[in-house]
């Protein structure tokens, strides 16, 4: 047994050494099982959700997301801060292991700086690793105790975790700088621990002894505590959020599980929910999203609604449900045993508020900013889906929105057969017919087909599709609603009749390509339609537009002049990733175009998304005016967009600052028609 073994373990009889280490490593591991499988246990059972698929891209997309941690160096200091610890500890992980190594076999020499030369490069890294996760910790707990930023959470856990890291990384050293002070025959002079060992020989051999044995039980003692920590603690997200990330939802366009209300139909029990009205009716995946929040704040710093005053956190919606996931007990016949914990403590009105459910918009600015990808928008819209079908409770205004759409197949309530109205004779639009089908369909959209304004985007729409000589028609009064507001208002048995019928009309008018120049219908058709079984190229106006522009099938009549700046619909952009074809449009149609700092991925939400456009704003300031500010930030004299609905929100927010005459809002259909 070599002198540096016995010197780690001169606390303990030599014999018993090992022992020790077991009986800790043993007591640890039960620890951490006992905690983890309670959570892995309801996962187990909950609702299940295949994201096994694309592996390929899902293991491209954990090593930019999670290895890269790409989303947190969006934040650059505190995203380095984390990014060094996470990094730090994938280097220290092998460390950790020789530590343990050499504990549990005590005649094996392995310690490091008595090994083989090809070591050195390791000990290199390790004490860069070292030193950095140090300066990391340090800078976390100077935020967190100093500059306090709003948005951060101080937890006494938090800080025994930071506390516990700042252990094993001083052990670490101090391990290795005792053992070169009572072995000056081992080769240790080029490790960090050699700085530290004329001070330890100073100090004498009986201190160095001890020192070794402290440094040595403190490292392993702290990394065996820390392991016992994490499934009783936030920071159990340190092991769910690589499988997070690697589960993750791979088209933000489609996060919305389909209902088979058919199924349901059939069967016999009464007592049948709708939507999420329990929490154990999560998937298993969104179950493992509320274990993996970091409580970092980055959603709370983007969501439009918390902004503007409502009554919305995107990061304590998630805590609040955490908890109440934790706070239930397992059952021997029951994943979850909600009937003796919480009997008083209702999901829907208790621990989420209606009202937090009604503020989001959908717009995915959390979802986006979100570094370890959880997904906000299925559980919002699961929990409406609660609130109206389970519990039969919603805002007033959906009321008659709700009646008009099943009844009119718009949320306005105007007659069904004045839907196609405002393609008057003189625009010389065609209605589809099988017979002789056009390239395109033209879907228009409720607001492109009853809104005044709406309707003058829809008429520039025609106009320039037919400058560039474009095959298109639309469906007349045979087009209906998606069924998107009554699907992101939780009403999931509405939109499902009326996607149906869409769906069933596509397919019997032999409907392939559709153009539309709203983003709402766009997200709708193209990426919850095929599960209606209607699978169709779906584009959206500006992406066409940008095609005949670069063909010279189109041109503008002349650039618009002033300053234009770039507004992103939430369901354009984020959720469909167009970006920049209503970029290249304005390019052609605009002489100078400028952007905010909250634009493309970071762009701010008008307000309208998640159904929120048929709702009154009453708590707040309203978003559309925040958003305006923001774009105001610019200078314009001018705000392009992409979204009929943006045109409207904006517009309203332009008259309400009483800036008419001084700022547009314009489609970008309608740069190119500028006469
Ligand atoms: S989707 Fe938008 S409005 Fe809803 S919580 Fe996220 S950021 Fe807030
Ligand atoms: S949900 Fe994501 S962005 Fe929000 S606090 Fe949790 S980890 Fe951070």
């Amino acid at each position: 047994m070599n002198q540096h073994i016995n010197r780690a373990f001169e606390w303990v009889p030599a014999d018993l050494q090992p022992w020790v280490l077991i009986f800790l490593i043993v007591t640890a591991m039960t620890a951490f099982t006992l905690g983890a499988w309670q959570k892995l246990n309801r996962l187990r059972k909950a609702a299940p959700d295949n994201r096994f698929d694309q592996p390929i891209k899902r293991i491209v997309t954990t090593l930019r997301i999670a290895f890269g941690q790409k989303k947190f160096m969006q934040e650059p200091k505190s995203g380095w801060m984390h990014a060094v610890i996470f990094w730090g500890f994938l280097i220290l992980l092998i460390r950790a292991g020789e530590f343990f190594v050499v504990g549990l076999f005590p005649q094996i020499d392995s310690h490091f700086p008595g090994s083989a030369p090809f070591i050195l490069p390791y000990l290199w890294v390790k004490d860069g690793a070292v030193v950095a996760v140090t300066a990391a910790v340090l800078y976390a707990l100077y935020r967190r105790l100093v500059t306090k930023p709003a948005h951060l959470t101080l937890s006494g856990e938090g800080l025994l975790i930071l506390y516990l890291i700042l252990v094993i990384m001083v052990s670490d050293v101090l391990f290795d700088a005792a053992f070169l002070a009572l072995r000056p025959d081992v080769e240790g002079a080029a490790t960090l621990a050699a700085l530290f060992v004329p001070v330890v020989s100073q100090l004498g051999t009986n201190f160095a002894g001890h020192l070794h044995s402290l440094s040595y039980w403190a490292h392993v003692s702290a990394i065996l505590f820390f392991l016992t920590l994490l499934p009783r603690s936030k920071h159990f997200h340190i092991l769910t959020s690589i499988p997070n990330v690697f589960l993750s939802n791979l088209n933000p366009g489609s996060s919305l599980h389909r209902i088979n209300f058919e199924d349901n139909d059939n069967d016999d029990n009464d007592d049948k929910t709708f939507g999420v009205a329990e929490i154990k009716s999560f998937t298993w995946k969104q179950m493992l999203d509320l274990h993996t929040c970091t409580q970092c704040g980055r959603c709370d710093q983007v969501c439009p609604a918390l902004a503007t005053g409502k009554p919305l956190s995107p990061q304590e919606l998630t805590v609040n449900l955490r908890d109440h996931l934790n706070s239930l007990r397992d059952d021997a016949e029951d994943a979850v045993d909600d009937s003796a914990a919480v009997a008083d403590v209702d999901l829907l009105g208790d621990v989420v508020h209606d009202e937090t459910l009604w503020a989001c918009t959908t717009c995915g600015a959390c979802e986006s900013a979100c570094p370890v990808m959880i997904e906000y928008i299925d559980k919002v819209i699961d929990l409406r889906r609660g609130l109206v079908m389970t519990k039969d409770r919603y805002p007033q205004e959906f009321v008659a929105a709700f009646k008009s759409l099943e009844t009119q197949s718009n949320p306005w309530g105007f007659p069904k057969h004045s839907r196609s109205d405002w393609a008057a004779a003189d625009l010389g639009v065609p209605v589809w017919d099988k017979a002789n089908p056009t390239e395109y369909l033209y879907f228009v959209g409720c607001n492109g087909s009853f809104d005044a304004r709406g309707k003058k985007i829809s008429a520039a729409v025609v106009k320039t599709l037919q400058r560039a000589g474009v095959s298109f028609s639309i469906l007349g009064n045979d087009e209906g609603c998606t069924g998107d507001p009554a699907r992101r208002a939780g009403n999931e048995y509405l939109f499902d009749m009326l996607a149906r019928k869409n769906a069933a009309t596509f397919q019997q008018k032999g409907v392939q390509k559709i153009v539309t120049h709203c983003p709402h219908c766009l997200n709708t058709l193209k990426n919850e339609y095929p599960e209606f079984g209607a699978q169709l190229e779906v584009i959206h106006h500006s992406e066409l537009l940008e095609k005949l522009l670069a063909d010279g099938k189109l041109s503008a009549d002349k650039k618009i002049g002033g300053t234009v700046v770039t507004h992103d619909s939430c369901y354009l952009g984020r959720h469909n990733g167009v970006y920049d074809a209503p970029r290249n449009v304005l390019a052609a149609g605009a002489d100078k175009t400028r952007e905010v700092k909250q634009s493309r991925e970071n762009g701010t939400c008008c307000g309208a998304g998640g159904a929120r456009f048929l709702l009154e704003e009453n708590i707040g300031t309203r978003m559309s005016h925040h958003r305006l500010d923001e774009l105001l930030a610019a200078n314009p004299d001018t705000i392009a967009t992409s979204c009929p609905y943006c045109v409207l929100m904006l517009e309203d927010a332009v008259k309400a600052k009483g800036l008419q005459g001084k700022v547009q809002v314009k489609d970008i259909a309608e740069f190119v028609l500028e006469k």
